[in-house]
C-alpha cells in the first residue's frame, strides 16, 4: 500500500475522550471511529488488525477441530423464552419490535441459537463430538461503555459452543478450547494467563477467564508469579487426545490465579509472600462448562448407544476479538505509539522516502516495495511529499515492525536502514539484505 493513497487519518492532538493508551492510540493512530457511545466504525488501519486477529482466531480454532459457522446478530425473542433467559438477561439485551410487532434482540451471546441449530439437525450420539463456532458481532447495552473498543456495546466476539455425550467428553472440549486459546493468545504476542472464574449461578469449578495483566484493566486479579513463567510454545499437540490436552490444563491451572470474585484470601495466604502477586487484567476470553442447562429445558438430546434419548452436555467458550485490539496495545507501546506484534501488525514493515521526487530515491523505493511485495510481504510505503521527522512519527505511531529508511545520502553507498519499532536499533545494510531480514 502506499500511503498517498491510503486511508490513514492520524490525528495531531490528543483526543480528549479518551482515559487509557490503547483508546487514544488507536484514535491517534486512525483505526477507529466512535459512531455513537460505544459503537465503532472500524477505519481501514483498523481493519487490518482486526481481520489478522480473527484470522489467527480461525486458524486456532479449526486446528482443534472446530467448525465455523455464522449465525445472525438478530435472534427470535422466542427462543430466549424457550431457554428462560429473556427475562432474566435484563438491560443489557438490545430489544427490537419489527414490523409485525414480533420481539427480536441483538445477541449478546448464541447459546439459544446454536442449541437450536443443534435440535434442528442432530439426532444421535455418533454425530458427537460436535463444536460450533462463528465470530459475529455481538450487542450489550453496556452502562457504561468506554475506553474504546476494550468495552464497546457493539462487539465483535468469537464464541463456540461444544456438544457432547457425557460430561467427561464435555470437559475434553473445555481442556481442548483451553489449549487452544492458550495458543491463540501466544500467537498475538500476549501473554493472557486462565484464571479461576465465577462459575454464576450454575456454580462449578469449570470456568476459566483468559486475563491480560495490566493497569488499566477492569479486573481485580491475584497470582501465583511463577505462572507468569509458563508459555505453551510451538509445542504440538494432539488435540484429540485426552490426557494431552488434560496435562496442559494441569499445568496452568495449578498454580493459584483467581479474579476477585473467587479470590480466597486463606488460600492465597498458603503461597510464599515473594511471589504473591495482586494486579489488574483485561479479560480477553472465557471459557465454561454448563451441562445441560439449554439442551434441557430446549430439548437437545440425541439418542445414546442404548437407545435412550439424553440432553447433550455444553460448553460455551468465547474470545474479546476486537477487545483484544485493546488489550495487545495496553501490553505493547511506547510514548511514541503503539508497538505491533509481528502476529498481528497490519502491515508487515515501512517503507520511509526521505526524498520524495529525488529519482534514485524514489526507484530504490519502488524496488524494494516492488520485492517486499512479490515475496509476500505486505509493504506500507510512504511515498508522501513530507519531512522524515513527519513521516517517522507517523510510523513510529501506527507501530511497523520494521521501518526501511531510504535517503540519498546512504543510498551513494548502496546503503538503506533497517529499524526495529520495538528496540529502536536502526542497522545499515544494502536494500537487498533489508528485504532478505524481512522475510
Ligand atoms: P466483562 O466481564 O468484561 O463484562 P463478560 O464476562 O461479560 O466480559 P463474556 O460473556 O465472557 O464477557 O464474553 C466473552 C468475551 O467477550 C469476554 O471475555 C471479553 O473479552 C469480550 N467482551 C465482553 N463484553 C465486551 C464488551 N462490552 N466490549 C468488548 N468486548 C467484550
Ligand atoms: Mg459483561
Ligand atoms: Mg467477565
Ligand atoms: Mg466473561
Amino acid at each position: 500500500m502506499r500511503l498517498s493513497r491510503y486511508f490513514l487519518p492520524v490525528l495531531k492532538e490528543d483526543p480528549k475522550e479518551a482515559q487509557i493508551v490503547s483508546h487514544r492510540l488507536m484514535l491517534r493512530a486512525g483505526m477507529i471511529k466512535q459512531q455513537t457511545a460505544g459503537i465503532y466504525s472500524w477505519l481501514p488501519l483498523g481493519f487490518r488488525v482486526l481481520r489478522r486477529i480473527e484470522q489467527i482466531v480461525h486458524e486456532e480454532q479449526q486446528r482443534a477441530g472446530h467448525i465455523p459457522l455464522l449465525m445472525p446478530t438478530l435472534q427470535s425473542a422466542d427462543l430466549w423464552r424457550e431457554s428462560g433467559r429473556y427475562d432474566d438477561y435484563g438491560e443489557e439485551m438490545l430489544r427490537i419490535r419489527d414490523r409485525h410487532k414480533r420481539d427480536l434482540l441483538y445477541g449478546p451471546t448464541n447459546e439459544e441459537v446454536i442449541t437450536d441449530i443443534f435440535r434442528s439437525h442432530v439426532n444421535s450420539y455418533k454425530d458427537l463430538p460436535l463444536t460450533l463456532y462463528h465470530i459475529q458481532w455481538k450487542f450489550r447495552d453496556e452502562i457504561r461503555p468506554r475506553f474504546g473498543v476494550m468495552r464497546g456495546r457493539e462487539f465483535l466476539m468469537k464464541d463456540g459452543y461444544n456438544f457432547d455425550l457425557t460430561k467427561d467428553d464435555a470437559l475434553h472440549a473445555y481442556n481442548r478450547h483451553l489449549v487452544s486459546y492458550l495458543r491463540t493468545y501466544e500467537r498475538m504476542g500476549l501473554q493472557a494467563i486462565p484464571m479461576r472464574a465465577d462459575g454464576g449461578p450454575i456454580g462449578g469449578d469449570y470456568t476459566h477467564e483468559f486475563l491480560v495483566l495490566a493497569e488499566t484493566g477492569e479486573s481485580e486479579v491475584f497470582y501465583d508469579s511463577q505462572i507468569t513463567d509458563l508459555s505453551f510454545g510451538d509445542r504440538q499437540i494432539d488435540y484429540d487426545d485426552k490426557a494431552q490436552c488434560q496435562a496442559v490444563l494441569e499445568e496452568f491451572t495449578s498454580r493459584y490465579a483467581r479474579t476477585d470474585e473467587t479470590h480466597d484470601a486463606a488460600l492465597f495466604e498458603q503461597i510464599p509472600e515473594n511471589r504473591r502477586r495482586s494486579a489488574r487484567g483485561i479479560e480477553v476470553g472465557q471459557i465454561f462448562y454448563f451441562g445441560t442447562k439449554y439442551s434441557e429445558p430446549m430439548g437437545a438430546t440425541v439418542v445414546g448407544p442404548d437407545g435412550a434419548r439424553v440432553p447433550v452436555h455444553m460448553g460455551s467458550h468465547g474470545i474479546g476479538v476486537s477487545r483484544l485490539l485493546g488489550a495487545i496495545i495496553e501490553a505493547s507501546h511506547d510514548d511514541k505509539g503503539i508497538i505491533w506484534p509481528e502476529g498481528v501488525t497490519p502491515f508487515h514493515a515501512g517503507i520511509v522516502n526521505l526524498k520524495q521526487g529525488d529519482s534514485a530515491t524514489d526507484s530504490a523505493c519502488e524496488a524494494i516495495y516492488a520485492e517486499l511485495k512479490s515475496r509476500g510481504l505486505d509493504p506500507l510505503y510512504d511515498d508522501r511529499d513530507e519531512r522524515a521527522g513527519a513521516k517517522f512519527a507517523t510510523m513510529d505511531l501506527i507501530g511497523l515492525p520494521w521501518r526501511i529508511t531510504v535517503g540519498p545520502r546512504g543510498l551513494a553507498n548502496n546503503k538503506v536502514e533497517l529499524t526495529s519499532r520495538r528496540s529502536g536499533d536502526s542497522i545499515e545494510m544494502s536494500p537487498s539484505e533489508a528485504v532478505e531480514r524481512l522475510l
